[in-house]
């Protein structure tokens, strides 16, 4: 008999599960029972189209206890597995769960995230020191796979007469801590059943112990087996809500969707007419960490007529809802559909716009009712909404628009475009914005001085993507996005106009020379009413590329390196400029080497890097060195 080893990544895993403190141990029978269930569907599918597979038997999960041996064996008569498949399916990690259930540990190393994961199988030497999994598929030789875990396992031909899996587990010895041995407690096994596997399609079955009353003989009992069914085996979603607790919605969730976390949502509801079906809707209370990685699988469950079809319809959401989990069953789609005509199907199009409207409604409910919920909501998946809005130019704006939060100057909150616009005083014709890489940045940024002294409300953009979404929506509600940080954003009452003017005929010369001194960098230097506090700032040509979108362009590995056309504004107000006038009337070939100093700084002030970081700081050293002069 020969010992093989894991795989080193399924070795690790394996040793985490020996190991494992984790306290809710417990998850592995409903591991067991949805593998169980999963080969019962492969079987179920298969004879659809096959007779072979077809079974006399009703397709069944047993649940046995042998107290004396202690072992804990669930039996399925599903599709089995061959020589190889057991090789690769329990020797090996090939499955995204536990890969990326591994990836997982790897980086954070915690017992924690157990639970986030259908890491399976493997789950089961928790509460076992030995596993015998003996298994046989239609046509095919039957195999025993066994393992203790640390030394590797053995493959051997043996004799079954049904086709099917039957998974022994040699429970652990009792230790002061766990006691391995409740897992032979009959009673215990049926109350984790109805706790994690109830909705399951197939019967859960087991012999139990019943009291019943001897024939003939008034008050006198005798003890006989039955065979009981665990479960209900009613799916969920087909139950009455008002019959449902929030615990069985959220151990539905957890176990069917893979998270840890309870659900932040529920969305259950039907619907009948055109299109009919029932929905059972999740919204996660956390982002999944690859949720914004392509390895997340969007998508929901497709059911019809109670029997399960299809994991991951993506057909059925529209990707900016892809963070909803959840099912869908309806008599409207045939039983033995397949994906490419799934794909095609005018109902699958029907459910999605019927499915969204039902988000969305939810969605703006716990808006307005919720707010703090959908604040936190927003906060996982507001990213997801805000691509909405930009892909597909701008089609799906009207959808998405009045779910967006972006964070105000004026609530110090996040608030809605609605909000901001029912706000908007008199006088003020745009909904202005700032970028940059943090609100605690964004609220000392020069440029928003003067909106702010006029009483006007400022977005303050803290992510990638929120310019690239308003220069989609180009409006909201008919008032134009304008960007703080823009040259067209001043604010200027007529006489602060004329004020500027007037300061630009007598600077003209002062002004012409830095322009000239930075004629490469910055399409002009002028003279500013929007500072107050600052001597200078950057802005950008309203038309072009804004200046944040400029630094987004520079981290892409592409030759995209566009440049936001810059513009350096004084202000004339600042003791710095009457140090300028003073310096170009005494030293004027000093006023190149002024002019670059200043715009270093606002450049750094905008997030920028310097262009020349010794010579910069050559330039202000020779500035102090004036001092000794
Ligand atoms: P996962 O279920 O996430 O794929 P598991 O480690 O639980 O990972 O199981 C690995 C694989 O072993 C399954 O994908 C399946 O192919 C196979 N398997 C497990 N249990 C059974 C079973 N009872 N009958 C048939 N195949 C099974």
């Amino acid at each position: 008999m020969s010992k093989k080893q894991f795989k080193t990544e399924s070795k690790k895993l394996l040793d985490l599960m020996i190991n494992s403190i984790y306290t809710n141990k417990e998850i592995f029978l409903r591991e067991l029972i949805s593998n169980a269930s999963d080969a019962l569907d492969k079987r179920h599918y298969l004879s659809l189209t096959d007779n072979n597979y077809s079974s006399d038997q009703p397709l069944t999960i047993n649940i046995s206890v042998d107290k004396e041996n202690r072992t804990l064996t669930i039996s399925d008569n599903g599709i089995g597995m061959d020589k190889t498949e057991l090789e690769n399916n329990l020797g090996t990690i090939a499955h995204s769960g536990s890969l990326d259930f591994k990836e997982q540990l790897e980086k954070k190393n915690e017992v924690d995230i157990i639970g986030q994961f259908g890491v399976g199988f493997y789950s089961a030497f928790m509460v076992a020191k030995k596993i015998v999994v003996t298994t046989k598929k239609v046509g095919n030789q039957a195999y025993q796979w066994e393992s203790t875990g640390e030394d590797g396992y053995s493959i051997n031909e043996c004799t079954k007469e049904t086709v099917g899996t039957d998974i022994c587990l040699y429970l652990r010895d009792d230790t002061d801590e766990v006691k391995y041995s409740d897992y032979l407690d009959k009673y215990q096994i049926e109350t984790l059943v109805k706790k994690y596997s109830d909705y399951v399609r197939y019967p859960i079955t087991m012999m139990v112990e019943k009291s019943v009353p001897v024939e003939g003989k008034e008050d006198e009992y005798k003890t006989v087996e039955e065979l009981k069914t665990l479960n209900t085996m009613i799916p969920l979603w087909r139950r009455d809500k008002k019959d449902i607790t929030k615990e069985e919605y959220d151990a539905f969730y957890k176990s069917q969707f893979n998270d840890w976390n309870e659900p932040q949502e529920v969305i259950h509801y039907s619907v009948e007419g055109n299109i009919s079906y029932k929905a059972l809707l999740y919204i996660p209370s956390k982002a999944p960490y690859n949720y914004y990685s392509k390895d997340y699988q969007p998508g929901l469950q497709l059911y019809s007529k109670g029997v399960f079809i299809m994991n991951n319809a993506k057909d059925l959401l529209p990707d900016y809802y892809y963070f909803v989990k959840g099912l869908i069953d309806t008599d409207d789609v045939s039983l033995n559909i397949s994906r490419e005509i799934l794909q095609q199907n005018n109902q699958l199009q029907a459910l999605n716009k019927s499915i969204s409207k039902k988000i969305k409604s939810t969605l703006v409910n716990m808006l307005i009712k919720e707010r703090e919920k959908y604040e936190e909501f927003f906060k996982n998946f507001g990213y997801s909404l805000k691509y909405g809005v930009y892909q597909d130019y701008g089609m799906h704006k009207d959808e998405l628009q009045d779910l967006l939060l972006f964070y105000s100057s004026k609530e110090e909150k996040y608030v809605t475009l609605k909000e901001y616009k029912e706000r908007m005083p008199e006088g003020q014709n745009e909904i202005y914005y700032a970028s940059g890489k943090s609100i605690e940045q964004i609220k000392k940024l020069p440029q928003i001085e003067q909106i702010l002294s006029k009483g006007y409300e400022v977005l303050y953009f803290v992510d990638d993507i929120d310019e690239f979404v308003v220069m989609m929506m180009n409006e909201y509600d008919g008032k134009a996005f304008k960007s703080a940080q823009k040259a067209g954003s001043e604010v200027d009452s007529e006489e602060e106009k004329e004020n500027k003017e007037q300061l630009t005929k007598d600077n003209k010369t002062l002004l012409e020379s830095m322009s000239e001194a930075l004629k490469d960098r910055v399409k002009e230097v002028r003279i500013s009413s929007r500072l107050k506090s600052h001597p200078v700032c950057l802005v950008a040509e309203d038309n072009g590329i804004s200046m944040e979108m400029e630094k987004y362009l520079s981290q892409l590995p592409t030759d995209q390196k566009a440049k936001a056309t810059k513009i350096l504004e004084i202000n004339p107000n600042h003791e710095i400029f009457k140090v300028l006038q003073k310096v170009y009337e005494n030293h004027k070939e000093d006023i190149a080497d002024y002019a670059d100093i200043l715009y270093q700084q606002a450049l750094l002030i905008e997030g920028f890097p310097i262009e020349d970081p010794v010579e910069y700081s050559n330039k202000i050293c020779r500035l102090m060195e004036e001092v000794n002069k």
